[in-house]
């Protein structure tokens, strides 16, 4: 068994005391085990802000994005090994688990293209500069400097690879050290990346630090000009919004939370085409890919009324021929949950939708493929019909059930739908798929103020779209209401976060000189 470390002050970390059991959530074995008692945050903080900090603003855009190309081709030089341990610690399929490893790389690559754009530059002025007088010579610039704090990024269990790497690539690129803890369950995977960087040698001393294991009083040690990206449940969100230092000291906070993604299939959709077989592989896909732990996975489906029928019948003959068990057993398709207390609050979950909507796949049973017997975390591929959405206080609006399951609804128009996908009080991403304009903008602009991002597949794109669930770092992640009104990524967005906007007002001609 392997005993995990942190990596803090420049140096690996063995905490004391009672340590926490990651394990293979498909039999149960212990895999490792880990501690933070005895680190002291504060300072493992301040040496990231103090010697990171320094460096990495030190760099111009062009020597960060050469760290992130580096960190990228880490990921991928040891994919192999890395797609392994994603199988045993975090219950995914070899395609989960490629998912996560391959999100990583890719948007660390993605930023370094960006920042090699960036060239010799430090900084970002924003726009043209704006006349403040009279005169032509008075006037304001914008800029965005790098935040002279660490950024303290905190993930969930699911994506321990992307999760490290979609936050990295913002904040590196912008100039701000980083101190990541992954959920501790399925830490194994952020572990070994941490570990190849530094093994690489990388990153300067500071700019990147590892939290294995419980928070302890991590939070409470962050000060004014640090950031806290946070990806997780709500409740934990509520928590880290009180901490003190974000209270009194400003602390800047990004949350991304729980959200109850929506597919609505258009009104004008015909069984058979195109438009419709994009929307069926996404809807099955989406419950079972990460056993349904994703957090832009679809947990609603709207389809017209008279299509009710005729998509239940398709989705559930697909979701048949699901195989759960053991990843790594030939055959096997869908993996168990990550955890006990996922396990524990997924049967809870399911059984809230029972008692409202009629379950027409899955019945709570199942027999997973390759495991001893009893063991492991499982739940079968299940898919509700409820047909009455519009009833108040369902759960399906309001709770996330965060596993492999959806509910399937009827609408009858399109401002019906509009306010049915709404009600479930902000969200990441929700999609449409749809050919008629009139209804599609309609549907997506009536959703949009709802959704940090709406994806529309038509006839013409069926074919190259990933589907809703994969977040593409173009394109901003986050969401308002209950995902937690944070955003991430977005190409060059995804800097601010990590930066200060400034106006700077002054003479042009000395602006042009120093901002240059
Ligand atoms: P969680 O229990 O909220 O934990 C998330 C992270 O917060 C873990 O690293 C956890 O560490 C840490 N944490 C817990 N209490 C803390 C505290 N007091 N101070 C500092 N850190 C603390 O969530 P989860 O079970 O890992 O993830 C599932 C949820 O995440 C789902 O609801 C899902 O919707 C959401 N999610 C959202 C997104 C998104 O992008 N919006 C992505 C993925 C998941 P320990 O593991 O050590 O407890």
């Amino acid at each position: 068994m392997q005993l995990l470390t942190s990596y803090v002050e420049g140096a690996w970390f063995q905490g004391k005391g009672k340590a926490s059991q990651l394990v293979n959530p498909a039999t149960e074995e212990v895999l490792a085990e880990t501690s933070t008692e005895g680190l002291d945050f504060a300072k493992a903080l301040a040496f990231a802000r103090d010697k990171g900090g320094p460096a990495l603003r030190a760099l111009s855009f062009a020597g960060r994005s050469e760290l992130l190309r580096a960190m990228s081709r880490v990921i991928h030089k040891n994919r192999d090994a890395l797609l392994d341990l994603a199988m045993a610690n975090g219950g995914n399929t070899r395609s989960d688990a490629k998912f996560d490893i391959d999100g990583a790389s890719g948007t660390l690559a993605f930023y370094a293209d960006l920042g090699k754009e960036l060239g010799d530059r430090r900084f970002l002025v924003e726009g043209e500069p704006a006349q403040l007088s009279r005169g032509p010579r008075y006037v304001g610039h914008h800029v965005l400097l790098p935040r002279r704090g660490v950024a303290l990024h905190v993930n969930a269990f699911n994506f321990p690879a992307w999760g490290l790497g979609e936050k990295a690539a913002c904040a590196l690129l912008a100039g701000m050290p980083i101190v990541v803890k992954p959920a501790t369950a399925t830490a194994l995977v952020t572990f070994r990346i941490v570990e190849l960087f530094v093994e690489a040698n990388i990153l300067p001393p500071g700019a990147l630090s590892l939290i294995s294991g419980a928070p302890g009083n991590m939070t409470e040690q962050l000060t004014g000009e640090d950031v806290l990206s946070f990806t997780g449940g709500g409740s934990t969100a509520t928590t880290l919004r009180g901490q003190t230092p974000v209270v009194r000291d400003s602390v800047r906070v990004n949350i991304e939370a729980d959200s109850l993604n929506a597919a609505i299939l258009g009104p004008d959709a015909e069984i058979g085409s195109d438009t419709y077989g994009t929307f069926i592989r996404d809807v099955t896909r989406d419950i079972t890919q990460k056993t349904g732990q994703k957090c832009t996975a679809i947990r609603r489906i709207f389809v017209p009324t008279q299509h009710l029928e005729q998509v239940e019948a398709d989705i559930s003959e697909r979701l048949a021929d699901v195989v759960v068990g053991n990843p790594t057993t030939e055959g096997v398709t869908m993996g168990p949950l990550a955890t006990a207390t996922q396990l524990r609050d997924i049967r809870a979950g399911l059984e809230r939708l029972a008692a409202e909507s009629k379950r027409v796949v899955g019945d709570g049973k199942v027999a997973p493929r390759g495991v001893p017997d009893g063991k492991g975390y499982f739940v079968p591929p299940t898919l509700f019909v409820q047909h009455e959405p519009n009833k108040s206080g369902l759960a399906v609006h309001e709770h996330e059930v965060f596993g492999p399951a959806s509910t399937l609804m009827p609408y009858d128009s399109n401002e019906s739908v509009v306010a049915l996908c709404r009600r479930g009080g902000g969200g990441l991403v929700s999609s449409l798929y749809a050919d008629d304009r009139k209804a599609i903008r309609e549907i997506a602009l009536g959703i949009a103020s709802a959704h940090g991002r709406v994806a529309i597949t038509s006839a013409k794109i069926a074919d190259q779209t990933p589907g809703p669930g994969t977040v593409l770092p173009q394109s901003i992640h986050g969401g308002p209401g209950r995902a937690g009104g944070g955003e991430e990524l977005g190409g060059l967005r995804g800097l601010a976060f990590y930066s200060q906007r400034t106006a700077i007002q002054g003479d042009r001609a000395i602006l042009d000189a120093i901002l240059a």
